[in-house]
């Protein structure tokens, strides 16, 4: 079975769905989303683990478009932000667009014809005259590559893919990893479980999390007077754009976080063996700097316990370290990331004389602006090669390259060109100039491993700038960059 659309949407987080009500404001309406899971939402939808919530301000992290006087607290947990997510899916009336439990396996595009056959695991296919692919920067779990891991009895399960039907009271549990993810499952079960162990291998750089409620009070200021709203927004994203100047142009600034960052940790942790477990030896922002308030309490209890030690396996009844040590453990938590850097394209994707991407990409991902790949015309890519951010809001870039995709559709429907395809020299010029600028960043020269880099050490996932320098990039189509294939 095979259907026709003009575009085809793939995911329907907040990337594809900033793209389809970008496309729906232009008077598009012959477009699909793709879904993969049961319902829209995204990372928002798979990261529903105990504690789960947004670490950048929701009056940041939420479209510019749709502004949502009524976050419940400065940082929306997740429920909240799903529930935004189903609003806007809901005003602009996007729900009949969306298959879900569509899992596209395979894009193939037809130079003749200038269109994507787009295939699923369903046995469906749709075809479309453009592609924007927005499944996700940080989609596909990372289970760790530990001995004996499949060998485990009791209850396993990774961050992203939380099993709520299974109840974690009493139960001694081990959590791998202290991420993003950790810092906050961690005090979400410490009170709950008999004991918890915290396989720790990097201690990550943390900041109190300037967290509260925001107040009936506010939220009426935010909803009768809409510009106190946007001038909190503007606010917090310049605080945030701040932030940049020490991960981009001078890392010294950094230092100055580093000592907020001790200082906290030594007020936090009293106990001064576990305090130099928690001190990192890497500069600061080298990996994500992770702000929460509730991490070292639940570190302090008695129940918790932070082994540094290196996993030499997992066996049947848990973990054995590298001293010998076996801790038994009832259920186990991968809370161990993501695959990023080194992520290829999830499913096959041929372009022009039958390229395919992960081939093109076998030396490290890399778009023009993060949105064209050459030789894979009329695909766009949301959140592609170099656009994360590890300063502030990953809607602005979605926002950003979403504009940047629509003035492409309207560069192409004037000019009645078949296809429009990025030039190699443009792109090749792009990602030189992104990968020097990378270089002098505290990303490649603190001293760290993490999922911004591929294994040979190639940045592929950040965007080595502020986010207004990328909003002026991708603010106008530039022809010459683009070869126009006329129909
Ligand atoms: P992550 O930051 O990649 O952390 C993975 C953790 O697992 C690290 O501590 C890592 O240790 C550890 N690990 C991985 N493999 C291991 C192994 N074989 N043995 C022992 N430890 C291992 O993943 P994440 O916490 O899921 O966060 C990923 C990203 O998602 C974040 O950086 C953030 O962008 C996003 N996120 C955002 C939020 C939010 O609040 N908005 C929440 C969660 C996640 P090493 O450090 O030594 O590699």
């Amino acid at each position: 079975m095979n259907s026709t659309y003009d575009q085809i949407i793939i995911g329907a987080g907040f990337a594809g769905l900033c793209a389809a009500i970008n496309l729906k404001k232009a008077g598009e309406n012959n477009f699909v989303i793709l879904e993969r899971n049961d319902s829209i939402g995204g990372t928002w939808y798979d990261n529903h683990y105990p504690g789960a919530a947004c670490d950048v301000e929701s009056h940041l992290y939420s479209y510019s478009f749709e502004p949502n006087p009524h976050w419940s607290r400065q940082f929306g947990p997740q429920e909240e932000i799903l529930k935004y997510m189903e609003h806007c899916a809901e005003k602009y009336d996007l729900q009949k667009h969306v298959q879900l439990n569509t899992n596209v396996t395979r894009a193939i595009f037809d130079e003749t014809s200038g269109t994507w056959t787009v295939s699923t695991a369903t046995g469906k296919s749709y075809t479309g005259k453009v592609v924007v692919s927005c499944s996700g920067g940080l989609s596909q779990p990372s289970f760790p590559d530990i001995k004996g891991l499949n060998t485990f009895q009791g209850k396993v399960f990774h961050s992203a893919m939380w099993d709520r039907t299974y109840d974690l009271t009493n139960k001694t549990v081990g959590v791998i990893g202290t991420g993003a993810s950790a810092i906050q499952i961690v005090p979400a079960i410490a009170g709950q479980v008999k004991q918890l162990h915290l396989f720790q291998r990097t201690p990550p750089w943390i900041l109190p999390k300037p967290d509260k409620d925001i107040s009936a009070l506010r939220q009426w200021f935010y909803t009768n007077l809409p510009f106190t709203q946007r001038l909190h927004r503007k606010r917090l994203y310049w605080q945030h754009e701040i932030m940049a100047v020490g991960f981009i142009k001078n890392p010294k600034i950094l230092k100055l976080f580093s000592k907020l960052a001790l200082r906290f940790l030594k007020q936090s942790v009293p106990d001064e063996a576990l305090r130099k477990k928690l001190t990192p030896n890497y500069v600061m922002g080298c990996k994500r700097v992770l702000i929460t308030n509730d991490y070292f309490p639940a570190l302090n209890r008695t129940n918790v316990e932070v082994v540094t030690e290196p996993i030499a396996a997992i066996n049947a009844s848990g973990i054995l370290t590298g001293d010998g040590i076996q801790r038994n453990v009832d259920a186990l938590v991968l809370a161990t990331g993501f695959q990023a850097a080194e992520e290829v394209s999830r499913f096959e994707v041929k372009g022009r004389n039958g390229i395919d991407l992960n081939e093109a990409w076998r030396n490290g991902a890399e778009a023009y602006l993060g949105t064209s790949v050459a030789g894979f015309p009329n695909m766009f890519l949301v959140v592609g090669p170099n656009t994360g951010l590890g300063h502030s809001s990953m809607i602005l870039m979605i926002e950003a390259q979403v504009k940047l995709i629509m003035e492409s559709l309207k560069a192409m429907k004037l000019s009645k060109a078949k296809f429009i395809d990025v030039k190699k020299s443009a792109q090749q010029e792009y990602n030189r100039e992104i990968q020097e600028k990378l270089s002098g960043t505290v990303w490649q020269t603190g001293g760290c491993a993490s999922w911004y880099q591929t294994k040979s050490g190639k940045n592929v996932t950040l965007w080595p700038g502020f986010t207004f320098s990328f909003m002026k990039r991708t603010e106008k189509f530039e022809p010459e960059k683009y070869e126009m294939v006329p129909s």
